[in-house]
């Protein structure tokens, strides 16, 4: 397998190359603060971190991001998203997801997040922590393998 027909890290079912890389790469912007979200995510898992700090609100950056992001990045392995519910209205629009992460088995960050657009991009302003989703052993697992979550991340 090429680098250019790996799969997307977001779990769309898609090539990179279809999918977030025309994003990170600046070929594209997000239409929606959904697909923002799904790129965000995926450029977590791959370490783009100049991508994250330009999709955040330039009121919201901070000095130490770059720093921040780049430890983030390599202390959590992100194995799973799952996008619960999006709204959209004018310029304004919030994405309640949980992303999963490795952590004997796995953890949740389940956020409810803040985007609003300007000049024709989308970023992301702030999120607000919830608590843990309810799983089911039977339900699909979030890291899109297709199979079970018992027979899965919760095996
Ligand atoms: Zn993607
Ligand atoms: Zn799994």
């Amino acid at each position: 397998m090429t680098n250019n027909s790996r799969s997307c890290p977001c779990i769309s079912g898609k090539t990179y190359k279809g999918c977030c890389q025309p994003l990170h790469n600046g070929e594209m912007h997000a239409s929606t603060a959904e697909q923002l979200m799904y790129s965000r995510y995926s450029a977590f898992c791959l370490g783009k971190v100049a991508y994250l700090i330009a999709t955040l609100h330039p009121d919201k950056r901070q000095q130490d991001d770059e720093q921040t992001l780049a430890q983030t990045i390599e202390q959590t392995k992100w194995i799973g998203l799952k996008i619960i519910q999006y709204q959209s209205e004018g310029h304004t629009a919030t994405v309640e997801f949980v992303a999963f992460y490795q952590d004997d088995p796995f953890n949740q960050l389940h956020e409810r997040s803040n985007f609003i657009k300007e000049n024709n991009c989308w970023f992301y302003v702030d999120g607000e922590f919830l608590p843990d989703i309810k799983l089911t052993r039977n339900e699909l697992c979030f890291c899109g393998s297709g199979k079970k979550l018992k027979k899965c991340h919760a095996s």
